[in-house]
Order: structure tokens, then sequence, then C-alpha cells
């Protein structure tokens, strides 16, 4: 199916390897940007999350050849008018961190009664020259004080519809089990698997 051994996964976020090789464990040979000697600062310049997702992708298939997949996401903020959206990384300026990301959010929705938040998430795939786009969406409400420590970015002021907990007090796996990112991965092992049945 593949050309080379593994599928490249086109990401420099060890957060986002760490999420993605649990999903993909014994299911697929997943390697690294750094498996192929790419450097691990892709372009990322579109100013939607598709496109984004897109733009890694293409960037290692044209310059190193490989099948490869990678993906972006987005905190889409209801009140905010769909921030950070695709600034996500970068909300409170460059060089800040999450936190600062997470406060800058908290500030703008102080006051402010419609709680509601999504996670948006696109994979783009490139399997022997085609591409394929998979969605995932984790619809929930942003908390006033961030809580927990697991997770990464806004996990800590996210709570998923259905839960009384943050993404940041869930288990890796309750996470995976109902994440943005899980859905999408979920839709690419079922794609990939179609290609082997
Ligand atoms: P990008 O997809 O690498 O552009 O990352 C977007 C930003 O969204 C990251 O820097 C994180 O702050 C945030 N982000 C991405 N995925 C998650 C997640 O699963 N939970 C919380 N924050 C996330």
């Amino acid at each position: 199916m593949m050309n080379k051994d593994k599928l490249i996964f086109a990401t420099g976020n060890p957060n986002k390897i760490k999420e993605v090789h649990e999903l993909l464990e014994g299911i697929f040979e997943v390697g690294g940007l750094q498996d192929i000697g790419c450097p691990l600062d892709l372009p990322e310049t579109s100013p939607t999350i598709e496109g984004n997702a897109l733009q890694k992708a293409r960037y290692v298939f044209e310059n190193y050849g490989v099948d490869c997949f990678s993906e972006d996401t987005g905190l889409e903020v209801e009140a905010l008018n769909g921030e950070p959206g695709v600034f996500s990384a970068r909300y409170a300026g460059e060089g800040k961190n999450a936190q600062d990301n997470m406060d800058l959010v908290l500030r703008k929705m102080a006051g402010e009664t419609n709680r509601k938040a999504r996670f948006y998430t696109v994979i783009a795939l490139i399997l022997n020259g085609e591409e394929h786009l998979f969605e995932g969406i984790a619809e929930g409400n942003l908390r006033h004080e961030p809580s927990g420590t697991g997770g990464f970015g806004y996990d800590p002021i996210f709570q998923p519809n259905g839960f009384e907990l943050t993404f940041a007090e869930l288990s890796k796996a309750e996470k995976n089990a109902i994440s943005h990112r899980g859905q999408a991965v979920r839709k690419l092992v079922k794609f990939l698997t179609s290609l082997n049945a």
C-alpha cells in the first residue's frame, strides 16, 4: 500500500505524536520527520485549519516523496467568533506558551455567559500522491479557570459535553476516546484498513 515502510506523521509537536501513536499502536507503523531528515518546523501559513494540514503534508510529500499525514487543530470559541481558531498555537503572540494562550482566552471571555467552544481537527493524508482529508470535532464549554494537569494546550479550560471534567483531568485514553484528534485518527485508520481489506 505504501511507498515506504512507514507512514510519516508530519508534525514537530511531541504531544500530538504521543496521542496519535497511542491511537495507531499495533495498527500502523508511524514514523516521524526525523526519520526522513526533515526539519520539525513545517510551514503553516494558511488562513484555515484545512489549509494548514494540507500545507504541511504537501511540503513533506513534495520535498521527501513519502506517504505522509499531517494534522492541524484549532480551538473555536463561539462568543469569540471562532477565535483563536487557526491562530490557536500563537494566540497570545509568537514566543508565548500554552498558559499565555489560555489566559488570553479567559480574559476575553470574562463576563461572557455563552461558553460554547469546540476543537476542530483536520488530518491531511497524502497516499500514493493522492490527498484525503479526515475531520474530528469535540464540542464542549470553556471553564472560568484552568483545571487539571494532563493533556496539553487548552485542555485545562475545555470541558467536553457529557463530562464534568476538563480534557486535562481525563486520562489519555479517555481523551482519545472522545477527542477531535481521536475521531479524525479513527477515520484515517478506517480508510487505511479498508485499502488492505
Ligand atoms: P497546531 O495544530 O500545531 O497549529 O496547534 C494548535 C494549537 O492548538 C496547539 O498549540 C495547542 O495549543 C492547541 N491544541 C491542539 N490540539 C489540542 C488539544 O488536543 N488540546 C488542547 N489544545 C490543543
